[in-house]
């Protein structure tokens, strides 16, 4: 990729930037971009490829809808951001603004989404309840049944590979140098300041550093000291071939999500869930009371979506250990149970996949992201634990991250979001709805 340098295992650096930012997912990206903006100078460390984590694997939904109240006016930003970026990166990102449309057949999430609706217009966002009439028009053909239907006309879509390879891209050069294979150990304090980075291929001295590193940000946090219980989701999804036009919103109903990409194939969920990702950090949440207690609810919360194979999780266990969680697992039979969902969804269509991948979500017990400053002078900024949702929102914590690095504060209420809050017991239950 341009403007990426790729290190060998025999590589030995020695760098002074303003900050340094580990990970090139979107998140790190972003926050690369927002801070070469404001004039700094930036290492962002990569131990894979950028995007290769969850960046470039995910569905391209750009979601205000059912977000948590908190999430909110972070993700409403962000979406005025997206409609932005493709001037801003100087590419197009298949940005499309066909709307969110979530379908349920369940009483009690529709009685959940009728109460969401209200708070969310409080907020000025444009979800409501669609007539059966509007449903046929966003999705044309779509005979499945449903007892409520909720469209958030101002959501929209990108193309996730061409959104990460456009940040890359519109890094500057003057100021920004990205390594990939470059995987950072340890962040350094001394004489209580933040020194740097440890990695693999030597130190890099900066007085800021972001923690943007997906899955793999807890274990750097828990050398930190900083002990966050995050957990691990595994997610299969599909890309048929093309199809003629179904849809330009992007469509949940419980069993499937999908949206119909730039080229005419539609991205399906696969089975529209997620499985337990059962490593060792997931089996700390059930030998401490206090970290079962908090990531209960989320289980409970979303156990329709979620999958805990007691079987499969004992053998994943040998062989989550030690993984970077990039990638995941393919289920092939939940790819099959999600295209028998679209068959009946759209009857005479016929469905065929064309290729599939698995993803892995780093998610937290209430599914807020992690935002913060922590560590020696609030030096060390956070930005991970997106909980399935980060794509969406990654523009706006890109510029929170850089109010948090040039001015110690942001404009957003980031109290939701504190570290702190699973030691000292104020994380509520989680408030989303998918
Ligand atoms: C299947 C799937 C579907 C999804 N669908 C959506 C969606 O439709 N909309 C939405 O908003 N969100 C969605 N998400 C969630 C979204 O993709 C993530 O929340 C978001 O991409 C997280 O970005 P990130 O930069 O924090 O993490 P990542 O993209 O995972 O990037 C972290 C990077 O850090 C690197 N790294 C890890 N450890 C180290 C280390 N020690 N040193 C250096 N580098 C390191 C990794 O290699 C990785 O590249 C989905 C996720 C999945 C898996």
């Amino acid at each position: 990729m341009r403007g990426v340098q790729a290190l060998q295992g025999t590589d030995r650096l020695w760098r002074r930037p303003d900050v340094v930012v580990v990970g090139a997912g979107i998140v790190g990206l972003a926050s690369a971009y927002e801070l070469a903006e404001r004039g700094l100078s930036v290492c962002v460390l990569e131990a894979a490829e950028p995007g290769a984590g969850q960046s470039s694997r995910n569905w391209g939904f750009i979601r205000q809808q059912g977000r948590a109240v908190e999430e909110l006016p972070v993700m409403m930003e962000a979406n005025r951001m997206w409609q932005e970026l493709p001037g801003r990166l100087g590419a197009d990102l298949e940005w499309v603004q066909g709307g969110n449309l979530r379908l349920t057949d369940q009483p009690e999430r529709a009685e959940e989404y009728l109460g969401w609706i209200e708070t969310a217009t409080g907020y000025g966002l444009d979800s409501r309840v669609a007539t059966a009439r509007e449903v046929s028009e966003i999705v044309p053909g779509f005979a499945g049944s449903y007892e409520l239907a909720i469209f958030t006309p101002s959501d929209g879509q990108v193309n996730p590979v061409k959104a990460v390879a456009a940040y890359v891209t519109a890094l500057p050069a003057s100021q920004v140098e990205m390594y990939s294979g470059c995987r950072a150990r340890e962040i350094v304090t001394s004489g209580g300041a933040v020194a740097g980075l440890q990695t693999d291929a030597g130190f890099f001295a900066a007085s800021a550093v972001v923690l943007a590193a997906g899955a793999g940000s807890g274990a750097l946090l828990r050398r930190l000291g900083y002990h966050v219980p995050v957990h691990l989701v595994a997610q299969t999804v599909s890309l048929t071939e093309k199809m003629p036009r179904l849809t330009d919103a992007c469509v949940w109903t419980g069993r499937v999500g999908f949206r119909q990409t730039a080229s005419g194939q539609v991205l399906v969920s696969a089975g529209g869930r997620g499985e337990m990702v059962i490593d060792p950090s997931a089996l700390g949440a059930f030998v401490s009371p206090r970290q079962l207690r908090q990531a209960l609810p989320m289980y409970w919360k979303n156990r329709e979506y979620l999958k805990i194979r007691p079987r499969a999780a004992l053998g994943g266990l040998a062989t989550a250990v030690g993984r970077d969680h990039l990638d995941g697992p393919v289920r092939h039979a939940a790819i099959a149970e999600a295209l028998m969902a679209m068959g009946e969804y759209f009857p005479g269509r016929t469905w065929r996949t064309v290729t599939a991948w698995g993803g892995t979500i780093d998610g937290t017990p209430d599914a807020l992201p992690l935002l913060d400053s922590v560590g020696p002078g609030g030096n060390v900024v956070v930005a991970t634990g997106m909980s399935g949702h980060g794509f969406g929102v990654a523009p706006a914590v890109g510029r929170i991250v850089a109010d948090l690095v040039t001015t110690g504060k942001s404009s957003h209420n980031l109290s939701p979001f504190r570290l702190g809050r699973f030691a000292d017991g104020t994380a509520k239950p989680p408030q989303h709805l998918l």
